[in-house]
C-alpha cells in the first residue's frame, strides 16, 4: 500500500514536478515520481495513469497501482469512468451514488472492481486530452473531497505538461537510440568531418575499415595528408563537393593504418549553417576493394572471352544464343545481332547426323561435356570444320542456366591431315609403281607399265613417253590421243628437242613444266590441226646419264594441271628414269654377253682346229720319225753289207762293191740333206731371200751343167722357153733346187731314148697372172694311185721301185714346201705310159708380204 507520510504543500509538489520534468529520468521513473508526489497530497494507494492513443483509439495503462486489480492491458475504448473523463475533458469525483446515476444515464458501465470513491482528472495540454489520472478508494473510511478534486485537477495540468515533455524526450531519445544503433551497427562507414577534414565522428565500421582500434586512435591521424593514396587529394574531394554540395558514388583509394590501400565508394554532403557556411561534411564510405577485384576479375574474364582464340557461344537452356565472342564472328561471318536470340542450327551444314545432335543434347542436358567435330556452314556458304566442347553452366543450386560452347576452327588442320593422307597414299602409289616398273628389265615392258600407271599418279586425257636420241625426242608410247583428235601418223614424227620450246625448257632446267594453256604458250608446236590439248604438264626422265626422255600429259581443260601434279609426275619420271636406265643397261650387258659368247665360241673352234692340227702334226711327226728311221736303216744296212763284202768278198768284185757303197753313201747323204732341208722348213729356220729372178736364165744355166749327163743317159733334151719373160721375186737357190729335183726325176724315171722338154710360159687364171716353168718327160707316167701321194714325204711310186736309181721320196715334198713359201704351186699332168709333166706356177707379183 502506498501512503503519504509527509504531507506536501502544493508549492513543494509543483516544484518537485518541475524538477522531475528536467531530471532526465525515464518515463516509468517519472510516473512513479508523480505517484509519489500525489500520494503526499492525498490518499493515493490506488493510482493509475491512462493514456489515449488517438490513432488507434485505444487506452493504455503505463502506470497502474491498485489494491485489487492487476494492471490491465491496453484496450479499446469502452464505457468506463476513464473514458467518461476523456470524453468530457472534465475532472470527476465519482461516489457510488454518482456512479449509479451515470450508469442509469448510460454514460458508464462497470469495468473493474467498484471503488468507494473514484477521482479522475484529465491530463490536458491546451484543449488536448492526453489521458486520465485516477486515484480511488476501496475503503468506506476513505473518501475524496472536492478540494482533493481541485488539487488533483490543478496538479494534473502540470503533470500533463511534464508528461508531454517527458514523452517527447523519450521519443527523441528512443529515436536517437535507434539512429545511434544504426550508426554503430551499420556495415558501411559513416563519418562527419570539419570542413578542414578533421574527423568529428566515425562509426565502428569505418574505424575498423581503416584498421584502427578506436575512434580516439583514429582521430589522432591527419587523414588529409595520410589517408589517401595518390593521386587522390582532399582538394579534389572538396572541389567536387562544393560544386553541388553533394557527392554520390565517388570512388577513391584510401590508405589503412598499416599503409595498405583499399578502394572505397563514398557518398558525402555538406551541412550548412544559418549563415550559409559549411559546418561540416557527412558521408558514408563503403569498402569496395573486393567488389572492385571481383569486378576486375570479371572484366579480365570478359576480356579473356572476348579475346579468346576459340569461338565461344553461350546459349540459354532452350539453345537460343545469348552471347558470341568476336572470334565467333570472325570464324562464321555472323555478327552477334544476327545470331543472338536464334538457334545455332543456322550453322548446320546438314553433314552432322541427327543422332549425333541427339547424343549431344542428352550429354549436355545431363550436365556432361560433349566433345566432337562439326562440319558447319559460314554465313557466306563456305563449309568449315570445327572442334567443339559443349557443356552446361549451372547456378549454385545445380540448376542448368546456360550452355557454353567453345569451338576451334580445325579446317586448316583437317585440310592438312587430308593432304598428308593424300601425300601418303601417293607415296605408296609411287612406291608400288616403282616396284612394278622396276620388276622387269624388258624396256618394252617397262614403258608399257609406266604408261598404264601414270593415270594413278596424275589424272589426264592423254599421255606420251618420249626417249631422246641425240637431239631428237621420239614418241615411244602414247595413250588417249585418238580421243584428243590426233592420229597415229602424227605421233610418228620425232621432235627436235632444241627447237621444241617445252621440251627444251625441261631439258635445260632439269625441272618439270606446267603450261596452263598451250594456246597462250609461245612456241607450242601444233602437230595436227584439231588437236584438242589445252593444258600440259611434263617432266624430264632423269637418270645417271642425264635426261633420257620426257613424260608428258595433256588435258582438254585449261589450267587443269598444278605444281603438285608436276611434282608427282617428276617423282614418277625419276622412277621411270631408273627403270629405263636399268632396262637399257641390262640390254647392253646382254648384248655384250652375247658378243663375248660368240667370240668365245669362235675362239673355241679356232682352238679346236689348232688342236686338231697339233694332233695331226704330232701324228705326222711320229710317222716322220718312223719313216726316217726306216729310210736311214736301208742305206746303212746296205753300206754295212757291202763293207763286209769288201772285207771278205771276192777281190774281183771290189770295184762293184765300192760303186754300190758309193751309191748308198750318196743316197744316205742325200736323204740326210733333204731331211735337214725339210726340217728347216718345218722349224721355220729356212728364210726365203726374194730377188728378181730370170727363170729362163736359171733353166739355161742348169741345162748347160746337165746337158752332157742327159745325153749320156741317151735322152733328148728340148727347151721351149718363152722369150722376154719378166723377172719374178723368188729365192734363186730354192728355185734351182726345185728345177734340179724335177729334172733329176725326169732323167731318173725316163728310159733311154726318151725326150725331156723344159718350157716356160706366162699364164693367167681367175686368180693371178702366173709365170710357169714345166719339166716334161716321155717316161712311164704316174698312176692315179701314185698321183694322190707323190707329194707326201717318203712316198715313192711305181717308177721309183722299177728304176735303177733309188729315190728318197722327199724331192717333191721339198718342192711343194718351197712353192708354198712363194705363194706358188706345183701341178702334175700324167698318163701311165705317156710321160709326165710337172709344172711350177709362180705369181708374177706377190699378193701379200712374204711370210718367213
Ligand atoms: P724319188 O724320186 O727320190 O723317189 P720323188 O719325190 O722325187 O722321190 O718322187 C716320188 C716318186 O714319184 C718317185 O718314186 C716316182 O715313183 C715318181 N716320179 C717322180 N718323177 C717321175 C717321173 N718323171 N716319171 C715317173 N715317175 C716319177
Amino acid at each position: 500500500m502506498y501512503a503519504s507520510d509527509q504531507p506536501l504543500t502544493l508549492h513543494a509538489a509543483l516544484y518537485r514536478i518541475a524538477e522531475e520534468t528536467v531530471s532526465g529520468s525515464d518515463l516509468p521513473t517519472f510516473y512513479a515520481a508523480m505517484h509519489s508526489i500525489v500520494a503526499q497530497l492525498m490518499f493515493a494507494a490506488n493510482f493509475y495513469i491512462a493514456l489515449h492513443d488517438a490513432q488507434t483509439n485505444t487506452l493504455s495503462f503505463p502506470y497502474f497501482v491498485d489494491e485489487n486489480d492487476p494492471p490491465p492491458p491496453p484496450r479499446p475504448m469502452v464505457k468506463g469512468l476513464t473514458e467518461y473523463v476523456l470524453r468530457t475533458g472534465q475532472s470527476h469525483l465519482v461516489t457510488p451514488a454518482v456512479f449509479r446515476k451515470l450508469q442509469e444515464q448510460g454514460e458508464v458501465e462497470l469495468v473493474l472492481t467498484p471503488a468507494v470513491d473514484w477521482l479522475g482528472v484529465p491530463l490536458k495540454v491546451d484543449d488536448h486530452v492526453l489521458g486520465v489520472l485516477v486515484v480511488q478508494s476501496y475503503h468506506d473510511a476513505i473518501h475524496f473531497s472536492e478540494t482533493d478534486k481541485e488539487l488533483l485537477t490543478f496538479v494534473s495540468r502540470q503533470i500533463a505538461i511534464a508528461l508531454t515533455r517527458k514523452r517527447t524526450e523519450a521519443a527523441l531519445r528512443e529515436s536517437e537510440e535507434k539512429y545511434r544503433s544504426l550508426f554503430e551497427q551499420a556495415p558501411i562507414g559513416i563519418y562527419r568531418t570539419s570542413p578542414r577534414g578533421r574527423i568529428l565522428d566515425a562509426n565502428p565500421a569505418l574505424i575498423h575499415m581503416l584498421g584502427y582500434d578506436s575512434f580516439a586512435q583514429m582521430a589522432l591521424r591527419d587523414l588529409e595528408t595520410e589517408g589517401f593514396a595518390p593521386p587522390y587529394s582532399r582538394t579534389e574531394f572538396e572541389r567536387l563537393l562544393q560544386q553541388t554540395g553533394i557527392l554520390r558514388g565517388h570512388e577513391a583509394i584510401w590508405q589503412r593504418r598499416d599503409g595498405s590501400s583499399l578502394i572505397i565508394c563514398e557518398n558525402a554532403h555538406a551541412i550548412y549553417g544559418a549563415d550559409g557556411d559549411v559546418l561540416y561534411y557527412e558521408g558514408t564510405v563503403e569498402d569496395i576493394s573486393e567488389q572492385k577485384q571481383a569486378q576486375e576479375r570479371l572484366h579480365i574474364l570478359q576480356r579473356a572471352i572476348e579475346q579468346s582464340p576459340a569461338a565461344i557461344m553461350l546459349s540459354d537452356t532452350q539453345g537460343n544464343v545469348e552471347y558470341v565472342n568476336p572470334k565467333f564472328t570472325q570464324a562464321t561471318g555472323y555478327q552477334p545481332e544476327e545470331v543472338i536470340g536464334r538457334n545455332p542450327r543456322l550453322l548446320k551444314s546438314g553433314e552432322t547426323a541427327p543422332a549425333e545432335y541427339a547424343r549431344l543434347w542428352q550429354t549436355i542436358s545431363s550436365g556432361g561435356e560433349w566433345r566432337g567435330e562439326f562440319h558447319n556452314r559460314k554465313k557466306n556458304g563456305e563449309l568449315f570444320w570445327e572442334a567443339a566442347s559443349i557443356s552446361a553452366i549451372t547456378d549454385p543450386t545445380g540448376r542448368i542456366t546456360h550452355y557454353l560452347a567453345v569451338k576451334e576452327d580445325i579446317t586448316a588442320r583437317k585440310t592438312m591431315e587430308a593432304a598428308e593422307r593424300q601425300q601418303h597414299a601417293l607415296v605408296e602409289m609411287l612406291r608400288h609403281i616403282a616396284a612394278l616398273i622396276n620388276s622387269t628389265l624388258d624396256l618394252n615392258e617397262v614403258l608399257d607399265r609406266i604408261l598404264g600407271n601414270i593415270g594413278r599418279v596424275v589424272p589426264h586425257d592423254a599421255a606420251i613417253i618420249m626417249l631422246i636420241e641425240g637431239d631428237l625426242a621420239r614418241i615411244v608410247r602414247s595413250a588417249g590421243y585418238a580421243d584428243m583428235g590426233l592420229t597415229d601418223e602424227a605421233l610418228q614424227f620425232p621432235f627436235v628437242v632444241s627447237a621444241t620450246r617445252n621440251l627444251h625448257t625441261m631439258l635445260t632446267s632439269n625441272r618439270p613444266l606446267v603450261i596452263p594453256d598451250v594456246t597462250a604458250y609461245p612456241g607450242w608446236i601444233v602437230t595436227q590441226a584439231g588437236h584438242q590439248a589445252r593444258a600440259f604438264v611434263g617432266a624430264p626422265i632423269r637418270c645417271r646419264r642425264g635426261i633420257i626422255g620426257f613424260l608428258s600429259l595433256e588435258s582438254r581443260e585449261p589450267g587443269f594441271f598444278n605444281t603438285t601434279h608436276a611434282e608427282r609426275l617428276q617423282a614418277l619420271a625419276d622412277q621411270t628414269g631408273i627403270a629405263i636406265d636399268n632396262a637399257q643397261l641390262y640390254e647392253r650387258v646382254r648384248a655384250h654377253a652375247a658378243e663375248l659368247e660368240a667370240r668365245v665360241a669362235g675362239r673355241t673352234v679356232e682352238l679346236q682346229a689348232a688342236n686338231a692340227k697339233l694332233q695331226e702334226l704330232d701324228h705326222l711327226k711320229s710317222q716322220f720319225v718312223a719313216n726316217v728311221s726306216h729310210e736311214l736303216r736301208t742305206p746303212l744296212a746296205n753300206i754295212k753289207l757291202y763293207l763286209q763284202l769288201l772285207e771278205k768278198g771276192r777281190a774281183d768284185k771290189h770295184t762293184q762293191y765300192l760303186a754300190t757303197l758309193n751309191r748308198e753313201a750318196s743316197l744316205l747323204h742325200r736323204l740326210i740333206e733333204e731331211l735337214l732341208d725339210l726340217s728347216r722348213f718345218d722349224l721355220g729356220q729356212r728364210s726365203v731371200a726374194l730377188t728378181p729372178l730370170d727363170v729362163n736364165l736359171l733353166i739355161q744355166r742348169l741345162l748347160s751343167d746337165r746337158a752332157a749327163l742327159i745325153a749320156d743317159r741317151g735322152l733328148t733334151l728340148q727347151t721351149r722357153l718363152t722369150p722376154d719373160l719378166p723377172t719374178i721375186p723368188a729365192d734363186q737357190a730354192m728355185m734351182t733346187q726345185v728345177l734340179t729335183n724335177l729334172l733329176t726325176n725326169a732323167m731318173n724315171y725316163t728310159p733311154t731314148g726318151g725326150v725331156i722338154t723344159l718350157a716356160t710360159q706366162l699364164r693367167s687364171n681367175s686368180e693371178h697372172d702366173w709365170l710357169t716353168f714345166s719339166v716334161s718327160d716321155t717316161g712311164p707316167g704316174i698312176s692315179p694311185r701314185d698321183r694322190m701321194h707323190i707329194f707326201d714325204r717318203f712316198y715313192r711310186g711305181d717308177a721309183s721301185r722299177t728304176a735303177a736309181a733309188s729315190g728318197t721320196g722327199l724331192g717333191l715334198a721339198i718342192c711343194q714346201e718351197i712353192l708354198r713359201r712363194h705363194d706358188g704351186q706345183i701341178t702334175l699332168e700324167s698318163e701311165p705310159g705317156r710321160g709326165s709333166t710337172f709344172t711350177v706356177w709362180l705369181p708374177l707379183s706377190l699378193s701379200r708380204p712374204h711370210e718367213v
